[in-house]
């Protein structure tokens, strides 16, 4: 089932997710739902909070879908290693129409529980990396906006509270 994406503004994005105690019926329809939604909107990657579910819980796929091989479920994440730079323009399924320059490394390592509960760790190199990061940021309530500086912060900032106030965000 496709869920809802929340926009920017909304509390839950706000707030970092709590990790995920139960591997239950409950966790596998919000996987299933993430995959769906991610692979609907399209997007790379999807974290729980986007959904309004608060744990820690994401989705990659840096493919966007196009092979299957690429999907990534990544429960309670932590980062292993993070190393170098890039600076490419990114997006965000919470934050649509608006993009960004964002410094992220460019190679992560992150290790964690996959949907059957066991451990496995998973190394992403330049897009993938860029991915892991951000949606390791949605975990802990931040956004891709969070991490720019003062005019390009407020221009985006800006005209989304314009959006607002005339209803279409
Ligand atoms: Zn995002």
């Amino acid at each position: 089932m496709i869920r809802p994406i929340l926009r920017y503004g909304e509390r839950v994005l706000q707030q970092p997710a709590a990790d995920v105690t139960r591997f239950d019926r409950t966790l596998e329809q919000l996987i299933d739902d993430m995959v769906a939604t991610m692979y609907a909107a399209p997007g790379v990657g999807l974290a729980a909070p986007q959904v309004g579910v608060p744990l820690r819980v994401f989705v990659v796929d840096d493919s966007a879908g196009t092979t299957h091989h690429g999907l990534v479920v990544m429960i309670n994440p932590v980062f292993v290693e993070r190393d170098g730079m890039q600076l490419e323009e990114e997006g965000c399924l919470s934050v649509p129409g608006f993009n960004a320059t964002v410094v992220r490394p460019a190679r992560a390592v992150v290790r964690g529980l996959d949907r059957a509960g066991n451990e496995h760790t998973i190394e992403g190199l330049g897009l993938l990396a860029r991915a892991f990061e951000h949606e390791m940021d949605h975990l802990d309530g931040r956004l891709f906006v969070d991490r720019l500086r003062g005019i390009r912060r407020d221009l985006i900032v800006r005209k989304i509270q314009k959006l607002k106030r005339a209803g279409k965000w």
